[in-house]
């Protein structure tokens, strides 16, 4: 029975690592007592999208995956749950009405449901990338058109939404995004020339989705992170700057005029973050590890290295150029990484390809709608894709 005083949800992604761990969230928060789940999304995992919408009791499941709706029909079968499928299905549960909704769709297919549930005004905890990476002055368009709040879950934009001093704006210098480095913050381009997928996805301190764990060994999800947090917090990209801080127990930093700076620590585990979202402007009790900072001992920070990791000079050549040079960056840079994650070029093609793509795709403009950002967003997979071909036909 419909209680009024439980907040209604609704998770886009819940089967991913965001997903799962907001999931978690709101069981340690309450549970049923205090959460209708409207609806959760996932794509392959039927298995645990069913056993998520059991227990939380949710009203709709949605798979992404057009070709397995009988499949999670009959796993819900006789439980009263809604159950569709594909981008339609998507919609529907991006569309149903609730006050927040989780963003943690992974890439592209993450677009169009954000879309909608910003333009209907529910507060979105956005964890997914491509929004503001790809689509960032139409997607703060239509949070500003609903009218809901647009709360930042990546950490490093959780952190700096925690200190940013709304009422100082003018006094905001810089923003100081840390960095992990990733596995292969050591290593030289040689020894980053051989490796392999499995060694890449493997990220020192977080634990993260496939994709993710490789961008953040590449340092692309660094790049993203750059232009995400200058849509965000409308700052200049001369304003944005990258620490390498191996132990990312920093998120990241403000600095203002006087040349104070604050930081939010934590430690590195996204249900800070998740909650954090979830509660805002309030903060409420999780059980996650707290700092022990005789234990820690110690913080170090280095310059990232544009040079072995090309994708942090890159994001500025997006930057820089304007328009939808990011969503071409990105665009290009999901091609190579899926190339790479099966093995069809090397770990160091991969800022290489985008670089190329780019630069034919250099004189792009702005998007004045979404088919512009799908347009720009194809090309960039098609040109990417090609030289990809090339590289595997010379090797
Ligand atoms: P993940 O791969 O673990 O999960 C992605 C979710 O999207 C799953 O529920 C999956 O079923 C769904 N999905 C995959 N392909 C889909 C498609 N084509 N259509 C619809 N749904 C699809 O990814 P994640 O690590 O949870 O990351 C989710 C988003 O959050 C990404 O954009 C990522 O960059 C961002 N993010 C993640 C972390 C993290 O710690 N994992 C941190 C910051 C930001
Ligand atoms: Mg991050």
């Amino acid at each position: 029975m419909s209680q009024p005083d439980r907040r209604r949800i609704t998770v886009l992604g819940s089967t991913g690592s965001i997903g799962r761990n907001t999931m978690d969230v709101v069981k340690q928060l309450g549970g049923r007592d205090a959460f209708e789940v409207e609806a959760l999304t996932g794509h392959g995992n039927l298995d645990l999208l069913a056993r998520q919408a059991i227990e939380c009791g949710a009203r709709l499941a949605v798979t992404a995956d057009p070709a397995r709706y009988t499949d999670l029909k009959e796993r819900l079968a006789a439980t009263g749950i809604d159950v569709a499928a594909g981008p339609s299905g998507l919609i529907e549960a991006a569309g149903r009405d609730t006050g927040w909704v989780m963003a943690a769709i992974v890439g592209n297919a993450g677009l169009p449901p954000a879309l909608v549930a910003a333009e209907r005004g529910a507060d979105i905890a956005l964890a997914n990338k491509e929004c503001l990476v790809s689509a960032g002055r139409l997607f703060l368009a239509a949070v500003g058109r609903g009218g809901g709040r647009l709360i930042p879950v990546d950490s490093e934009h959780s952190a700096i939404f925690q200190v940013l001093d709304r009422d100082q704006r003018h006094a905001l210098e810089r923003i100081v995004l840390t960095a992990s480095g990733g596995p292969f913050r050591t290593w030289s381009r040689e020894e980053m020339a051989g490796v392999t997928a499995a060694t890449a996805r493997v990220h020192p301190n977080w634990s993260m989705g496939v994709k993710i764990s490789i961008d953040s060994a590449s340092m692309f999800n660094k790049a993203r992170e750059m232009i995400e947090a200058r849509h965000l917090f409308d700052v200049h990209p001369d304003e944005i700057e990258v620490v390498v801080h191996p132990q990312s127990i920093i998120h990241s930093m403000v600095g203002y005029c006087d040349g104070s700076v604050i930081a939010q620590m934590g430690a590195p585990d996204m249900r800070g973050a998740i909650a954090y979202a979830l509660s805002y402007p309030r903060r409420a009790s999780i059980d996650i590890e707290r700092l022990d900072f005789a234990r820690l001992a110690r913080l170090d920070f280095e310059a990232p290295d544009e040079v072995r990791f090309p994708a942090l000079r890159l994001a500025r050549v997006a930057m820089q150029r304007g328009g939808l040079q990011a969503a071409v960056m990105s665009a290009a840079q999901e091609q190579a990484l899926d190339a790479f994650i099966d093995d069809r070029i090397g770990f160091l093609d991969m800022a290489e390809i985008v670089e190329s793509v780019m630069d034919a795709m250099g004189g792009i403009g702005e998007a004045a709608d979404m088919e512009d950002v799908f347009a720009a967003d194809e090309e960039a997979r098609h040109r990417a894709a090609k030289i990809v071909a090339e590289r595997q036909k010379a090797a």
